[in-house]
């Protein structure tokens, strides 16, 4: 018998509802896991634990009542660095935002406490989600608990190494060019980002307004599933959030694909002529074979401006990322330089911003604003913009065709620590399979499809319609059904090929 931490939260929930394991119980496997593997993982900022005992007691309590609760009730719960939790200082993986204890908590936030859900704590992220490494956060690296010596992907690298080895049951992450899907199949574990406005963003630390969405990252696609359906729904207080009602998401996982038609992106194979990596093509082609013997009708298909992604979101992101970031000031947020030495307030701004942004952060800013000045605002904002338009009506042509598209979520496995740190462009081009999803608001999911021969998870990548969650669900369950890539665990893998992973000595 696996130890508790290690089920899915749908299983867990089952035996929550028997009455064979407490909240309690529970969470004290989860918290065994942290203590046995944060000291080699590092994907904790901050732990909640006697929080999240007052929470995991209360459900414990409830269910005695006997009252009626909530699917996830009792299930463990990690939150990315960037989710307002009030009471809890919440830093976005900055020294800037260090001491920062938010009075209110995000939209997410309070849905998962309705649910019953038990935070345990707050997880490692690039500073500002800047990065697809987590090596950009001001508070130190996380490692991936696969093969401890490379990353975790990011920015909510944090989020997926908890769930990947279980030191959470699911977690939340934010995506603006990639954050969720690009960690999910670095660490081998299922991350959704769902069309923008569908999860409300009230509450969210800020990166690029026109982008950013919430998501989860769970162990599996059911789980995914019951996540969204605690997260989904319309929020007032965000402009942006759909009003359109969420339906019960665990409707769509069935088994089979009669009638889908899947098309498998050409750019996303292969990007300005070169090929993603030869074993990630591998299982990805593989993934769709098993699509067609589900009963999905598949082609090819190719979306030509998908090759201006990269550079558009560059001029996008940071653009909006200047602006956003312009609060932090040493005023009104958490970290201020101190005062002697600093001539007036605007010297007190610029040491402030210059101790308490990184180095990504600063070149982000420089980039945004450089972009967004009068007489370069044509040329380079309103241009990325309309070339923007181009990648979204290339996915409408798209899903004339097809109802979901397909390729990998990252063109290779999960690299090296240290590997793209130097080298900024490098680093941005692990994103080119996710970001142009976000282009289009649309909602993207990753799950594991394979592995490579060094033992690294692969993860393959689908893409739906707007508001069409539904099908990605109902796609990644059936491939899931006939894989058994969501029940390895990375721990349970001793140290293989020179590998050291998160707990490298046999378990479970
Ligand atoms: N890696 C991309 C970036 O650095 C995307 C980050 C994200 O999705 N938050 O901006």
């Amino acid at each position: 018998m696996s130890a508790l931490n290690d089920l899915t939260a749908h299983e867990l929930s089952e035996l929550l509802g028997k009455r064979e394991a407490s909240a309690r119980e529970v969470l004290e496997a989860t918290c065994a896991r942290i203590d046995e593997v944060e000291d080699n993982l590092a994907a904790y900022l901050l732990l909640t634990r006697e929080e999240a005992e007052r929470q995991a007691s209360a459900v414990d309590e409830r269910r005695a009542r006997g009252e009626d609760l909530p699917a996830l009730a009792g299930v463990p719960l990690a939150l990315k660095d960037i989710f307002c939790t009030k009471g809890i200082e919440t830093t976005c993986g900055s020294r800037i935002l260090k001491g920062f204890v938010p009075p209110y908590d995000a939209d997410v936030v309070e849905r998962c406490r309705e649910n019953g859900l038990v935070l345990v704590g707050k997880t490692n992220m690039d500073e500002f989600a800047m990065g697809s490494s987590t090596e950009n956060s001001a508070f130190g690296v996380t490692h991936n608990p696969w093969d401890l010596e490379r990353v975790p992907g990011g920015s909510s690298g944090g989020s997926a190494a908890a769930a990947a080895a279980s030191s959470t049951i699911v977690a939340l992450g934010t995506d603006t060019g990639g954050s969720i899907r690009q960690p999910a199949s670095f660490c081998g574990v299922v991350g959704l980002k769902p069309t923008y406005g569908r999860i409300s963003r009230y509450g969210v630390v800020a990166f690029a307004s026109s982008l950013d969405q919430v998501g989860a990252i769970t162990k599996d696609v059911r789980d995914c599933a019951l996540m969204l359906n605690v997260l989904a729904g319309h929020d007032p207080r965000d402009s942006t959030s759909i009003a359109a009602p969420a339906p019960d998401y665990t409707r769509a996982l069935v088994s089979e694909l009669a009638g889908m038609r899947v098309g498998l992106v050409k750019e996303f194979m292969e990007y300005q002529g070169v090929g993603v990596d030869r074993e990630v093509g591998a299982a990805v082609r593989g993934a769709v074979e098993r699509f067609h013997e589900l009963g999905a009708e598949c082609g090819e298909v190719s979306l030509p401006h998908l090759n201006y992604s990269i550079p558009v979101y560059y001029l996008i992101a940071p653009a909006e990322a200047s602006s956003n970031l312009a609060r932090y000031d040493g005023v009104q947020y958490g970290y201020r330089t101190p005062e002697e030495g600093a001539a007036d307030i605007i010297e007190m701004y610029r040491k402030t911003r210059d101790d308490g942004f990184g180095p990504e952060v600063k070149r982000r800013i420089m980039l945004g604003t450089y972009a967004l000045s009068a007489g370069y605002y044509d040329a380079y904002y309103l241009k990325a913009s309309q070339v923007r338009g181009l990648i979204r009506r290339d996915f409408d042509r798209a899903f004339e065709q097809y109802d979901i598209l397909v390729g990998p979520t990252s063109p290779t496995v999960a690299f090296r620590l240290g590997e793209k740190t130097e080298d900024p462009i490098a680093m941005y081009l692990s994103d080119v399979c996710t970001i142009p999803v976000n282009m289009g608001g649309l909602p993207g999911m990753s799950l594991p499809c394979g592995f490579s021969p060094d033992g690294m998870p692969i993860g393959l990548q689908l893409v739906g319609r707007s508001l069409g969650e539904e099908a990605l669900l109902r796609a990644a369950y059936a491939f899931e059904q006939t894989t058994d890539f969501h029940r390895r665990r990375a721990h349970s893998v001793r140290e293989r090929n020179g590998r050291r992973c998160v707990v490298a000595r046999a378990s479970a």
